[in-house]
């Protein structure tokens, strides 16, 4: 398997460092606010690579922080009159409650930065100590970076006449070089009103932003990890300044593989609050989509290409979901035709195949879902040429096919369990559709045709055929 390597700019085998065993460490939220539906591509990225690992039979240990204290965080408990930990809590349990309406495999841990400051005080100690960092006339313990010889690496950025060398007379005077970086920052006004102060060998404060995720990441998964993920306006100066403080304080290397995921845009254009463009995960629930949909949406383009968010792709997707469902429904109920498998079996072991290779291509997972619609078809019009009949093997075949692929996808598993939920409706559809048939059947077209209506007012769209007539979620209903 390949993954593109953002530090090395190149796509490049993957092996874990431990044979079977892969550590991961993904920047999760700051959680001063919803998650839109921009970090959750990024996130979405995170379970599709946490399901393939786990797909290629890797044991994974994947951790998502919660950056719980930085600038953002303590503003907004400071806004809402509340402590840092209660402010923080509610997004937390937002963003749990979000990834599990989304489907994903819960990860192995969420540490929260805040449970991490004896951790980051000994972290920042140990750089002090070796003359990688410096206590300023402010207060604030600032990463050197002319101390680390690789910095800029990663991003291409950070030489010392970059822009930032502008600003140095102005708001950081306390810093020997305009890139340094604060590892620590004394504690403010409104960082005690919020309690988010804690006492360390330079004074009460709390850690810089940059330090948390080495921190974390280090504690729990040790100096090297193999795959560090992010968004890619994490990559500089974020991810930048966290190889620079891990691998002097470690004296290791710190990932092996940096995967960044490119920016979603809705309406091609960048997110904002101010566009009117921004969605959360729940606001577009509430506006009637299915989160199948989001998932679908979210996984459907590779994740270092551009994905534009729409309310057509999501109708769109929310018919290929359905697209899919159905198909399963019609390979699971068709009628077992006699004798043994057929060179279809053969067939949708290729397809299972090409799926595997193009998730193994750097996770492309448009390609791999071309080669889900590719077996789709095949299917169909196998179906089609046998009278809507199959051997028992071939179903076998297809449904186990499906199964697997899904394993990866999430998507005919989370459309279940929401159909549990939804499994009333569904039955309610159900009888809707044979009412209609039999009117049909006793040329009752008027009533026929309303039932028609109702159904296509829900977006559901009624297709009659020579086995009967078969129904399809065409939009999320009103
Ligand atoms: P934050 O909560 O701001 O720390 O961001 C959480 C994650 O979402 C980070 O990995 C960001 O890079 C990522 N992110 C932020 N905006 C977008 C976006 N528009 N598209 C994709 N990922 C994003
Ligand atoms: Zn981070």
């Amino acid at each position: 398997m390949n993954l593109h390597d953002s530090l090395t700019r190149k796509t490049r085998r993957f092996e874990p460092l431990r044979p079977g065993r892969v550590s991961v460490y993904g920047c999760g939220p700051t959680v001063y606010d919803f998650a839109h539906i921009g970090n959750f591509r990024t996130f979405a990225v995170y379970d599709l690579l946490h399901r393939y690992l786990r797909w290629r039979g890797h044991e994974v240990d994947f951790v998502v922080n919660f950056t719980d204290v930085d600038d953002k965080t303590i503003t907004g408990a400071a806004k809402a009159g509340r402590l840092l930990g209660e402010h923080t809590e509610t997004f937390v349990r937002a963003f749990l409650d979000d990834a599990e309406t989304l489907g994903f495999l819960p990860f192995s841990s969420h540490p929260r930065a805040t449970a991490y400051l004896p951790a980051m005080v000994a972290f920042v100690e140990r750089l002090v100590e070796q003359g990688s960092a410096y206590l300023a006339n402010d207060g604030s313990v600032y990463y050197a970076v002319p101390s680390f010889d690789d910095y800029g690496r990663l991003s291409g950025k950070g030489g010392d006449n970059d822009a930032g060398r502008a600003r140095i007379d102005t708001e950081d005077f306390d810093k020997r070089d305009p890139r340094d970086f604060a590892l620590w920052k004394p504690a403010q006004p409104v960082d005690r009103e919020v309690g988010a102060v804690w006492n360390s060998p330079w004074g009460p404060g709390r850690p810089g932003w940059h330090l948390e995720c080495s921190v974390m990441s280090t504690s729990l998964l040790g100096d090297t990890i193999d795959i560090h993920l992010g968004g890619e306006d994490l990559l500089f100066p974020h991810h930048e300044n966290e190889i620079a403080q891990s691998e002097a304080a470690t004296g290791h290397a710190f990932a092996r593989f940096w995967l960044h995921v490119k920016h979603l845009k809705v309406d091609a254009r960048k997110m904002s609050k101010s566009l009117g463009n921004f969605h959360t995960v729940r606001e577009l629930l509430d506006g009637g989509y299915d989160p199948t949909a989001i998932r679908w949406t979210l996984l459907s383009a590779h994740y270092r290409s551009e994905l534009n968010f729409t309310r057509d792709g999501l109708d769109d997707a929310t018919a290929s979901v359905q697209r899919l469902l159905d198909f399963r429904r019609r390979v699971r109920d068709a009628t077992e035709a006699p004798g043994d498998a057929t060179g279809l079996a053969a067939r949708v072991g290729e397809h299972l195949a090409a799926f595997g290779r193009a998730l193994d291509d750097d996770l492309n997972a448009p390609r791999a879902l071309a080669a889900l619609w590719t077996l789709v078809r095949e299917v169909n019009t196998a179906l089609d040429g046998a009278g809507g009949t199959m051997a028992r093997a071939d179903r076998e075949a297809v449904l186990d096919a499906l199964a697997e692929m899904d394993a990866v996808l999430g998507v005919i598993d989370l459309a279940e369990s929401a159909r549990k939920v939804a499994g009333a409706d569904e039955e309610r559809v159900q009888a809707l559709v044979e009412a209609r048939e039999q009117a049909r059947a006793s040329r009752d077209f008027a009533a026929a045709d309303r039932i028609r209506e109702e159904l296509a007012a829900e977006g559901i769209r009624l297709e009659d055929t020579p086995d009967g007539t078969r129904w399809t979620r065409v939009r999320a209903g009103p």
